[in-house]
């Protein structure tokens, strides 16, 4: 009986969907939701190499989406295990005492039928996200265009924006673009709302705030809300707290971290997992999934990306490559300035406090997308962990939506305002290295290592805005 109760609150959440501006049309079919019923989130202090691997046989669902910065680790766990965990002198403490009840209370939250619910008042399938970007679109005609990335294993379309002013490019080929995908993580729900949320208030503040119509001048922003709609339905019909895709791996195993399937450090045993079961499962080959193929080959077909957010929760981090080895990066003074912007403009615009990761990360991830980005396209590329630090994990009240889409909102105003893409040489001045540089690139004319208007090569529109930028000398 209780089992029939949520499928009939599941259906009542689709409606409450459909109650909201925008939403019509949800496809959600109510189906029995798995339970956790007993199961704890553990925050876990590994003391080496063994508590790692201790956990790795405990436990079949880490919560820490990657590298740590704090070299904690959450995973969650029944109580036999937490017992096995005490047992073994591992140092731990509880972050969620009963995740049952955690999804209980967020599911009796959502279907509150609230009159006259606004978009960033809940969360919203599949459907729903499709239906808002096709709002975007018309409300906002001239700056939103729909595009098609490929479609899932389920043959689900990987649906995208390209969003911009009117304002026509330099050199009149394309405008630089940054790149800003959510949810490749299926679970990680307010990645979505805080994606669509960002390019929301870009758009309908560009005629009041410099800053937003900036951007909008200057850039397109790519937005990619659902990165992973197989899993992302999944998580609305069958399990809330599924990660994978929802690729057929074997008689009772399902799935690839499409954030270990990226060609970039692929396969590495540290960082990924080659197990069919794994959480962190990297798939057959690199790039063998069409979601990670769609996303990469948009990139590899658009003239010039510039910047790049991998948008995740939860941990409030931003981490910078690489991920897969401890190597510093190439420009790395560069990203610096950068990425601290980044923590300190959301400190700023919201009271959060983000880490920017560096140097103190412990834990490696192998085969995820911003290795891809920066060592495939030299973008700069940073992944985003939102809220929250792990009071609520993967299930954070709808109250989260929009502080947490502020959080986007600043992470990524300031990324593009500090991009300095003139400074060749990546130590924070546009000097007279740099000019050499890009008269280099420039000889060449068909390279687009000197390309600053983003139409792919370098010609005489990119003096123009490299002699703007040299006379400014120091980054912003
Ligand atoms: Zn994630």
């Amino acid at each position: 009986m209780q089992k029939f109760l949520n499928a009939v609150t599941m259906s009542a959440a689709a409606l409450v969907l459909l109650s909201g501006n925008a939403l019509a049309g949800s496809n959600t079919q109510p189906a029995e939701m798995a339970r956790f019923d007993g199961d704890v989130v553990v925050r876990v202090q590994p003391r080496g190499d063994a508590d790692l691997r201790l956990m790795e046989q405990l436990s079949d669902d880490p919560w820490t989406c990657g590298t740590s910065a704090s070299g904690a680790m959450d995973y969650r766990i029944s109580r036999q295990q937490l017992a096995t965990l005490t047992l073994h002198g591992v140092p731990f403490s509880v972050l969620i005492e009963d995740v049952q009840a955690l999804l209980d209370a967020d599911l009796a939250e959502r279907n509150q039928p609230f009159e006259n619910r606004a978009y960033f008042d809940n969360y919203a399938d599949y459907t729903g996200v499709s239906n808002y970007v096709n709002t975007l679109v018309a409300t906002y005609p001239g700056f939103v265009t729909r595009i098609s990335l490929g479609n899932s294993v389920e043959n689900r379309e990987i649906f995208a924006m390209r969003v911009t002013s009117p304002v026509p490019p330099i050199g009149g080929v394309r405008k630089p673009v940054v790149v800003l995908n959510s949810l490749q993580h299926a679970r990680e729900w307010i990645t979505v709302t805080s994606n669509l949320f960002m390019t929301t208030e870009l758009l309908s503040k560009y005629n009041i705030d410099a800053a937003a119509k900036a951007i909008l001048d200057e850039y397109e922003l790519v937005i990619i809300p659902i990165s992973n709609p197989d899993g992302y339905n999944h998580t609305w019909t069958n399990n809330r707290l599924w990660r994978k895709n929802r690729r057929v791996t074997g008689t009772n195993t399902r799935g690839i971290d499409l954030n270990r399937n990226w060609s970039v450090g692929w396969g590495l045993s540290s960082g990924s997992s080659g197990s069919l079961s794994s959480d962190t499962y990297r798939g057959p080959s690199p790039l063998s999934e069409p979601e990670t193929q769609a996303l990469s080959n948009y990139m590899l077909g658009v003239p010039k990306v510039v910047a790049h957010i991998d948008i995740h929760s939860y941990s409030q981090l931003i981490l910078r490559v690489w991920g897969h080895k401890y190597e510093d990066p190439n420009g790395l003074a560069s990203i610096n300035r950068i990425g601290n912007a980044m923590r300190n403009s959301i400190l700023a615009a919201t009271g959060a406090n983000y880490t920017f990761g560096g140097s103190e990360i412990l834990y490696l991830a192998s085969g995820t997308a911003p290795d891809w980005v920066f060592g495939t396209l030299g973008a700069f590329s940073v992944t985003a962990e939102l809220r929250d630090t792990g009071t609520n994990g993967f299930v954070l009240p709808t109250s989260f939506i929009i502080p947490t889409g502020n959080d986007v909102l600043a992470m990524v105003k300031t990324m593009i305002q500090k991009l300095c893409r003139a400074d060749f040489t990546k130590d924070n001045i546009v000097d007279d290295s740099d000019f050499v540089a890009f008269a280099a690139s420039y000889e060449t004319l068909t390279t687009n290592t000197g390309d600053l208007t983003g139409d792919g090569i370098t010609d005489d529109s990119d003096f123009v805005v490299f002699a703007n930028a040299y006379s400014q000398l120091v980054c912003p």
